[in-house]
């Protein structure tokens, strides 16, 4: 590690404060609105160009939030201000840098930022640990009066807040998501036995069964298919979003399997489903899991508008990329829903029947998207909708 200071930078506890630290997952996050809320409250509050939220690991300084620094993200930890700001639990005012003994012949104070202003409160953890700064910077000297550095110490007290806050939310997602991966594949074996044995009635039940009998194995039948759909899309999902599967790829032709999904999909009675474009086009995909977002598309094409003459299945060859699009001339999903379409949960509130988890198009994407293509929809309200997706030609 560089060091600017030739001080010693490293507490005796600091291998116990950089564990305080990780605990609290924020290393490396994305920016989130409370965080920069809380620099532009101080740049306001104080009137000064500069703020930022500042965490520091063994080696790195991780600027969660700034204003005023054109979105600087890292500094190494013998070089940022909040290494020395860190040292101490008490506010680290320095009102002149360029009187500073420690900060007098710093690169950021004679040459990068020309800082000549500079006040860090640690942000403290309940046990005592400090793990980052919140700080104020500018390019002239000034002072800080007493309650104006109590305000500050204050910001930083709320940053922690809003760290054990966004701890907390975390952890409930984790255990949500955990509860999710482990209901839904213990419940996996129990309805596969189910289905098998529900399927076993239905097709050898004799014409001399009593129609109640005959109604209720009809039912049955119909709910465990659904309830396999259920229990299906809460797993995919759940492994989906851990990331916990590899792709298996092939060379397959798109047209088969098209083929293969409407002789699956095809029901007298529902919309006519037609294939178009060229069928002859070669994919180098996870075949599977292809069929699973063709036949999940085409599903809610069916489900969603289902008595509006036809779905066109189309395979377009592109300039890198295959597209193959899913059109449909039913109910259409309003333009504000549309963004949220592929996300997990998400099921559209127009009325339409709301039978899923909201989970199809959130697999269909993640599926599209770990084989590096796109995925989108086109719709119009009362006059359909396009979903399309596409495949890297030869799968690069
Ligand atoms: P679900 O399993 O609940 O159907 P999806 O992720 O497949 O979940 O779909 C999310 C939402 O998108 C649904 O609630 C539905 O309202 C809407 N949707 C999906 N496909 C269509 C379509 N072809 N036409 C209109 N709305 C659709």
């Amino acid at each position: 590690m560089d060091n600017v200071y030739g001080i010693n930078l490293i507490p005796d506890n600091d291998a116990e404060r950089v564990a305080a630290l990780d605990r609290y997952q924020i290393l490396h996050s994305q920016k989130e609105k409370a965080f920069d809320s809380i620099c532009e409250l101080a740049c306001d509050l104080f009137d000064c160009p500069i703020s930022h939220i500042s965490f520091l690991n063994a080696d790195t300084e991780f600027i969660k939030a700034e204003v005023g620094l054109n979105g600087l993200q890292y500094v190494s930890r013998g070089v940022g201000f909040c290494a020395v700001a860190i040292l101490e639990p008490e506010l680290l005012l320095v009102e002149d840098t360029r009187k500073h003994e420690l900060f007098a012949n710093h690169p950021y104070v004679k040459d990068f930022l020309k800082i000549r202003f500079y006040a860090g409160a640690p942000i403290v953890t309940p046990d005592g640990y400090i793990i980052g700064t919140m700080c104020l910077i500018d390019t002239e000297p000034r002072k800080l009066n007493e309650k104006e550095q109590r305000l500050l110490k204050k910001l930083a007290d709320v940053a922690m807040e809003q760290t054990e806050l966004r701890q907390h939310n975390l952890s409930l997602l984790q255990e949500r998501e955990e509860f999710i991966a482990i209901a839904s594949h213990e419940l996996r074996t129990p309805v596969t036995a189910l289905k098998a044995a529900v399927q076993v009635l239905h097709t050898h039940q004799g014409n001399e069964m009593p129609p109640l009998q005959h109604n209720m194995i009809e039912q049955a039948n119909r709910s465990v298919n659904k309830l396999t759909y259920l229990v299906n899309d809460l797993f995919d999902a759940s492994r989906l979003a851990a990331r916990k599967y590899t792709l298996e790829k092939t060379v397959f032709r798109l047209g088969a399997l098209m083929k293969d999904c409407f002789d699956f999909l095809r029901v007298p009675g529902k919309p006519e489903l037609l294939m178009e474009g060229d069928l002859s086009a070669e994919v180098y995909a996870d075949e599977k899991k292809i069929e699973q977002v063709l036949v999940n598309l085409v599903e809610n094409a069916v489900k969603y508008a289902p008595d509006t003459g036809t779905i066109q299945v189309r395979a377009e060859h592109m300039e890198n990329v295959i597209r193959i699009s899913v059109k449909d001339k039913g109910p259409g999903i309003r333009p504000d829903q549309l963004p949220h379409i592929f996300k997990r949960y998400f099921r559209t509130k127009n009325g339409a029947l709301q039978t899923g988890l909201g989970l199809g198009l959130y697999i269909c994407a993640e599926i599209i998207k770990q084989h590096g293509g796109e995925i989108g929809v086109e719709s119009e309200p009362g006059k359909g909708s396009t979903f399309w997706f596409t495949l890297p030609v030869n799968g690069t």
